[in-house]
């Protein structure tokens, strides 16, 4: 455990799924050089495969005892796509756009297929993933090499990339599957929480350019965050697969309204609902139930005039109520020198430093 922790929290009755978070984040930090295959943060359709495919069924975490469970590391071809270019050249003669290679699967491969039958039960909605920053990181336990670190200062999980040689315990260790191999360089890598931008007082960018406004974010121990207070005082938002038991501090507003399924004859089937129950609490826990009861409670409320503190919050009128950080908490940790000298100082960084020009 870090002193303290930085959280996000996801309301996913907002999620569009338009990927402008996806992007943002690919084109900060990974659209080149190695990371071309990498999304550290995705947006998944579930229910689905996810990204990379089937990945809740690939092992790592810890088991009830707390040990380490074997798991599996996802391969390029069969679990995230070999990484394709489009044929732009070829458009501007008048041929078709289309892929140059033959894909066979890649991020997004099955986007609003969802589950049901149209129009009497079909469902499907978004999840956003990203690193979780856990309390207690499999990738950190797996990795042979102590190059696995997590920041006192704010919980935020990084590699360092001079100690990492590649070995890759580390994915098989995250059982969310968010730590990546750049085969360019041997090195693992994952989301940093743009921690840069966070010890600038600036969210992450997959935040800052949500469309959806679903994403907050701040100090779980900060009583006027709206991560403390929906995480810890409402206690209506939810890790993502708590079983895998490594303490995910990215957190989720469940789900709460959906269409109601219809009869044969076309009929609404009162107080039905299309997401499947179990299903939620696969994702979520069976306090899913307890959540989403609260929620609906609150929706009435508002329905009737009356006051919603919690929802006030999930609408994120503006940016600076949905994100409480603090520059001057770095500046006074760091002496504003803030980025980790294990991530960023190394001679690998260097190397970075040189990829940044090849475009
Ligand atoms: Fe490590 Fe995976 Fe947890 Fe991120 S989600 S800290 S990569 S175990
Ligand atoms: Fe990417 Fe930053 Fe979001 Fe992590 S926090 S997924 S590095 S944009």
């Amino acid at each position: 455990m870090s002193k303290r922790q930085l959280a996000m929290v996801m309301d996913l009755n907002k999620c569009i799924g338009c990927q402008t978070c996806t992007v943002a984040c690919k084109t900060q930090w990974t659209n080149r050089n190695g990371r071309e295959y990498m999304y550290w943060n995705n947006v998944e359709t579930f229910p689905g495969e996810g990204y990379p495919k089937n990945w809740q069924n690939l092992g790592g975490g810890f088991d009830e005892a707390g040990d380490l469970k074997d798991g599996t590391i996802p391969n390029l071809e069969g679990n995230y796509g070999v990484p394709w270019d489009f044929n732009h050249d070829e458009v501007a003669q008048s041929k078709p756009f289309s892929p140059e290679q033959d894909p066979k699967w890649g991020p997004n491969w099955d986007e609003d297929e969802g589950a049901g039958q149209f129009p009497q039960d079909n469902y499907f909605f978004y999840i956003p993933r990203i690193c979780n920053h856990c309390d207690n990181p499999g990738c950190l336990s797996a990795c042979p090499r102590d190059a696995i670190f997590k920041r006192d200062a704010d919980g935020v999980v990084l590699v360092d990339l001079d100690r990492c040689q590649g070995y890759r315990y580390c994915i098989a260790g995250c059982p969310y599957k968010k730590i990546y191999f750049n085969p360019k360089i041997s090195k693992s890598e994952k989301c940093i929480l743009c921690f840069p931008r966070i010890e600038k007082g600036l969210p992450p960018a997959c935040a800052q350019q949500c469309v959806g406004r679903i994403r907050l974010v701040g100090f779980l121990d900060d009583e006027t965050s709206q991560v403390h207070q929906l995480v810890k005082k409402h206690k209506v938002a939810l890790p993502l697969r708590s079983d895998f038991n490594t303490g995910a501090n990215i957190y989720y507003i469940p789900p709460v309204l959906a269409p109601p399924k219809y009869d044969a004859h076309g009929k609404i089937i009162e107080n039905s609902t299309r997401i499947p129950k179990e299903e939620l609490e696969t994702l979520f826990g069976e306090d899913v139930h307890r959540v989403i009861k609260t929620l609906k409670g609150e929706l009435e409320n508002r329905a009737n005039n009356k006051e919603s503190e919690i929802l006030d919050m999930l609408i994120g009128f503006k940016h600076k109520e949905m994100f409480k950080l603090d520059s001057n908490y770095y500046a006074e940790e760091f002496g504003m020198k803030p980025v980790d000298a294990r991530y960023f100082k190394g001679k690998n960084t260097l190397k970075f430093t040189s990829f940044k020009a090849v475009h």
